[in-house]
């Protein structure tokens, strides 16, 4: 179920709890009324008490449940300001970190394993000091975009682990298919060009991967593609690493 269909579903649970309140107070109400004796024809004490059960019950129901989805509206808008990149709109460092914890947490319940992917644009300072940083931002976004549209939707996590730098959690997959991932990556970044201003703008990434097994810790696995990114860029750029026992494979 959808976050937005969930907000509603929770608001007309809302609606439900207040207008029953509402229908509760207004009939204590009622029957204190009939108990004066002011309406003592039945039937006329029936109408008037749907009459005030409708004008309290309703108003104050839907009031209330409108409040409530504007304010999980505002808490879901809250999370996803405090939760991603807004240049990229990808996760940041922070909460990719927290979906790969969660990842691993299925992992040991579930088994299977997931590999961590860091990837590096090679010599984007001359993108910037050659065509302006605005133009280094808007190729950024397609570079984000694109490795988005690569990845399996909200299996995998995609994120900006800092400046140029971005990281993909590929959850249940051995080494061989992160490779092949990497490289279907690393080539759709190499053919891709933007267009700023008319000027045709292309760039390369560096990969570096490393196993997430469920018992790995976390920064232990990060600081081993990062030694294995080291490797690919040291190595010519535009390469995939895998950092295995002693970083072997290399593209
Ligand atoms: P290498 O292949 O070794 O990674 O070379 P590089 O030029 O990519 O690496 P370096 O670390 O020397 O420079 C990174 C550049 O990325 C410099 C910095 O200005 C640029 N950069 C980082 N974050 C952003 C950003 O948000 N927008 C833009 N336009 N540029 C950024
Ligand atoms: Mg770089
Ligand atoms: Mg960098």
């Amino acid at each position: 179920m959808s976050a937005y269909a969930r907000d509603i579903k929770d608001s007309l649970t809302f609606f439900v709890f207040v207008a029953t309140t509402a229908l509760c107070l207004s009939f204590t109400f009622s029957v204190f009324v009939y108990r004066l004796g002011v309406l003592e024809d039945p039937q006329r004490f029936l109408v008037a008490n749907l009459v005030v059960a409708a004008c309290v019950a309703i108003p104050t129901a839907t009031i209330a449940s409108q409040h409530e989805f504007q304010l999980k509206r505002y808490q879901r808008q809250l999370e996803s300001l405090a939760s991603t990149d807004p240049l990229t709109g990808l996760l940041n460092r922070r909460f990719f970190r927290i979906s790969a914890e969660d990842e691993m947490k299925r992992q040991r319940r579930m088994g299977g394993m997931a590999a961590l992917i860091l990837f590096d644009l090679d010599q984007f300072k001359r993108v910037n000091d050659r065509y302006g940083h605005q133009a280094g931002d808007a190729l950024l976004k397609r570079i984000a975009e694109i490795a988005y549209s690569e990845l399996r939707g909200p299996f995998d996590k995609l994120g900006r682990w800092g400046g140029e730098e971005f990281v993909v959690l590929l959850s249940s997959v051995n080494r061989d298919q992160a490779w092949l991932v990497c490289d279907r990556l690393r080539e759709r970044l190499e053919h891709t060009e933007i267009d700023y201003n008319g000027e045709k703008i292309s760039v390369t990434a560096s990969f570096g991967y490393e196993m997430l097994t469920p018992d790995a810790a976390f920064d232990r696995v990060v600081e081993s593609a990062d030694k294995a990114l080291y490797v690919s860029k040291s190595t010519g750029r535009n390469r995939i690493t895998y950092a295995g026992p002693r970083l072997a494979a290399t593209a």
